[in-house]
């Protein structure tokens, strides 16, 4: 993956199968392309796309981290900034290619093993690490890790950078000590009721990993060599809320709130991205600023930081006009 945007749509198994046939349409993939077919004929013109990597219903959560997430997890070890993130409507898949199932983990386990399998094969340098989780729900950033920090204020300094003041910050040595804390966290996140997934997210949930290193100065052991400057790359994997339209929900009084925050701050993810990925000059306006997404992934979305984004489809008819959607959001990120 040499691009600093990836861009991927996954293709999750059908769980409605009885649907009126006489209209219907299917998604055809055929290597890294996708295309909306008349059931019983023909391509549907105009709808069909090709990504980076186009994963059907067969695919598996360690194939998707393989191909696409790897590179950015690694990159990070390395000293890059990175982010990976889901995107796609409730119910498609996302909390499913991040977090995974018990037989097939998902990419956040998997980034927690793979850096802690790399940093140990990494001799010459010390490594910290730190994480933290916190949820962005109506605009409001609330702590995954302590849930008594609720409302959380973004700051900008010159030492730290942009960041979220008060969140709690866990130094981790090992994966499985990363694992707990994440199952303790995912207590703590927003579920709301909805006509579409009766616990469908309603948040956009950010987890982080700070990965800090200094090089061991193997002449006089244990000191620190002053030619070998510290690292420090942030790594942010972003389980998104559902960018269904609020229509569809049925929503009225909080649910149209959440909406309306949801599909303004998806939205302003889409310019961003779109900037990015057109090559926008150095000081072109890029709109981090118009959302609390934006602002909190600012650091590891452009510059040298790399990006992988997974859309997630679901295949039934009934969720067309949403995958069109999905689809489109994918496009504008290539
Ligand atoms: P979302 O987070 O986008 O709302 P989920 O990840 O919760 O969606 O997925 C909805 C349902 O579909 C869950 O029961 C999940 O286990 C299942 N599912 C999603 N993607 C896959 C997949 N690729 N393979 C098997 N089951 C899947
Ligand atoms: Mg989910």
């Amino acid at each position: 993956m040499a691009e600093k945007i990836c861009v991927a749509v996954r293709l999750r198994p059908p769980v409605s199968q009885s649907q009126d046939t006489s209209s219907a349409t299917f998604w055809r993939v055929e290597d890294n392309r996708i295309s909306l077919h008349k059931l019983h004929g023909t391509p549907i013109p105009g709808i069909s796309y090709a990504f980076d990597y186009v994963f059907d219903e067969t695919c598996s959560n360690a194939k998707v981290y393989e191909l696409l997430t790897k590179d950015v997890i690694h990159a990070a070890v390395d000293g890059f900034n990175g982010t990976a993130f889901a995107y796609g409507q409730t119910s498609s898949g996302k909390t499913f290619t991040m977090n995974g199932s018990p037989n097939d983990p998902g990419i956040i386990h998997r980034a927690v093993n793979d850096v802690f399998r790399k940093i140990q094969m990494i001799s010459d340098r010390e490594f910290l690490i730190r994480v933290s989780y916190m949820e962005i729900y109506n605009e409001e950033i609330n702590d995954l890790f302590a849930v008594e920090n609720q409302k959380l204020q973004i700051h900008e300094s010159l030492e730290r950078g942009i960041f979220v003041a008060g969140l709690r910050e866990e130094i981790v040595n090992n994966a499985e000590q990363v694992i707990k804390l994440l199952e303790s966290g995912e207590v703590n996140r927003h579920f709301g009721e909805t006509n579409m997934n009766a616990r469908s997210s309603r948040s956009h949930t950010i987890f982080r990993m700070v990965i800090e290193s200094k090089g061991i100065d193997s002449r006089s052991s244990g000191d620190y060599s002053s030619s070998d400057a510290i690292r420090v790359s942030v790594l942010n994997l972003v389980d998104l809320a559902g960018s269904e339209r609020i229509a569809k929900t049925g929503a009225g009084g909080v649910r149209l709130k959440e909406g309306k925050y949801i599909n303004k701050s998806l939205m302003v993810l889409g310019n961003v991205i779109n900037k990015l990925s057109n090559g926008a000059k150095q000081r072109a306006h890029i709109p981090y600023r118009d959302s609390k997404l934006t602002r909190i992934l600012q650091t590891a979305l452009g510059g040298n930081a790399k990006t992988s984004i997974i859309c997630t489809l679901a295949p039934e008819e009934v969720h067309v006009e949403e995958t069109k959607g999905t689809l489109l959001f994918a496009s504008r990120a290539k």
